[in-house]
């Protein structure tokens, strides 16, 4: 077996120097296992399948359990369970995380449901759970030797990469579909850093940053070449779950799914939590949501199948709009595993839960929050998912960044001239 440390071709040089990230010990491939010693690689050199961090968890149990309660109010409180230096908090970032674990009783009751939450990551410092995995990406990309942050995106990704560099005091290089909501090319072109509208859809500028990314040896695409880091950032969001549950796990837990690594990671940090004692090791359902136009891991979940066959999207939840995921078949893995689902929904749906979350909760998600609200309900029509259970729903972004998506469905209630009579005539007393 080839030592964790050493790097490929070295053999012998016993004394290189490992990479400290914490508690990861390696990369190993999901496929078939082989590993290699922690780098910026991300697909395995013997199968090509994709490589994910190993680690070797020194704690456990309480111990564990009162270092991250006694640690920051933000994600790196689980530094001990992430590819990260151990003292990532000292180190200029976003510092995300800690967002609000909503009991959405309105809704519960609109819905027909016992007991129903919501993790809103739309309280992260660029309004998306992105944030979370570019920190982690950010802090891993660093130890590597990277010296320019960069990605493709659907949208959210952009911002959090742009806002991070910016912190970072680093340059970044962002890569958007040129058709992407107004709201999101604004506000990532406000941090300043190199922004490129590319026509053509998530797929096309995934595709490319592969390519760029193999002719500029200094750039950490956070999604392609330090992807298995960055997907561990989700993670976070299963251990702040169950932390405000009171160290618990829900029953059942709704999460939308873009490329599926959001989806993979909560359960593995529910995993991680059982593993390791934090948690009553206790059942829980993941079902996933997606707009039926880009719905690839939908349509293989219901058609029994173990691949997911690429298509192209055409919905206006573009931040989910990834017509190839690459996690999808471990998506199907994760829900099929834990007897959950998969389910998707019109636009008219999405608007629809954009609206419902709203008018019972006070919460403004966006398009991305407006399908897993949606895909909630369809999975309560159809009896997939039990109103009974306690159930955590996820809004990982803002509705101020799709404004468009419900422009032409809500406005003022009537428009009136500054007089009392006018209000009166109105009849909105
Ligand atoms: C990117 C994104 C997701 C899904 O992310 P994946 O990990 O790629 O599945 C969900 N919601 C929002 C708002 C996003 O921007
Ligand atoms: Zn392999």
């Amino acid at each position: 077996m080839t030592s964790v440390l050493s790097t490929p071709g070295s053999a012998g040089s016993a004394s290189a120097p490992g990479i400290d990230l914490g508690p990861a010990v390696a990369l190993s491939c999901r496929e078939c296992g082989n590993r290699v010693e922690l780098g910026p690689y991300y697909a395995c050199m013997e199968c090509f399948g994709p490589l994910e961090v190993a680690y070797e968890f020194t704690l456990r149990g309480d111990a564990l359990k009162q270092r991250i309660e006694s640690g920051p109010a933000n994600i790196w409180r689980y530094a001990d369970l992430l590819p990260v230096p151990a003292d990532v908090a000292q180190t200029p970032n976003m510092n995300p995380g800690n967002t609000k674990l909503i009991r959405a009783d309105n809704l519960a009751k609109e819905l027909g449901m016992r007991r129903l939450w919501v993790k809103d990551d739309s309280g992260n410092p660029t309004h998306s759970f992105k944030d979370r995995v570019v920190a982690v990406a950010l802090a891993a990309a660093r130890k590597l030797g990277f010296t320019v942050l960069a990605c493709p995106s659907t949208g959210n990704l952009a911002n959090a990469v742009a806002a991070a560099a910016a912190r970072a005091g680093i340059r970044s290089v962002v890569l958007i579909p040129a058709n992407l909501e107004q709201q999101k090319i604004l506000t990532t072109a406000a941090y300043g850093g190199t922004l490129v509208a590319v026509d053509g859809n998530y797929d096309d500028i995934n595709r490319l940053a592969g390519e760029i990314a193999a002719e500029q040896e200094d750039w950490a695409f956070v999604n392609v070449n330090v992807r298995p880091y960055y997907a561990e950032g989700s993670k976070t969001l299963g251990f702040e779950v169950a932390e405000q549950l009171g160290w618990r796990l829900p029953e059942q837990v709704v999460i939308p799914i873009a490329s599926g690594a959001q989806l993979v990671k909560v359960d593995k940090g529910f995993t991680e939590l059982g593993e390791l004692g934090l948690v009553e090791p206790t059942p829980y359902k993941v079902f996933g949501a997606q707009a039926t136009g880009c719905s690839p891991v939908s349509e293989a979940f219901k058609q029994g199948w173990d691949v997911v066959k690429p298509v192209r999207p055409d919905t206006i939840a573009k931040s989910l709009a990834i017509g190839n995921p690459a996690d999808g078949p471990y998506v199907l893995d994760v829900t099929r595993r834990t007897g959950g689902a998969i389910e998707d929904v019109s636009d008219d749906e999405v608007i629809a839960g954009i609206k419902l979350l709203a008018r019972t909760e006070g919460i403004f998600g966006e398009t991305a929050g407006g399908v897993t609200i949606a895909t909630l309900r369809k999975l309560l029509a159809s009896g997939q998912l039990d109103p009974e259970a306690e159930t955590v729903v996820f809004n990982t972004g803002d509705g101020l960044k799709t404004l468009d998506a419900i422009a032409g469905e809500v406005g003022p209630t009537a428009t009136i001239k500054p007089t009392l009579g006018a209000f009166e005539a109105a009849g909105l007393a």
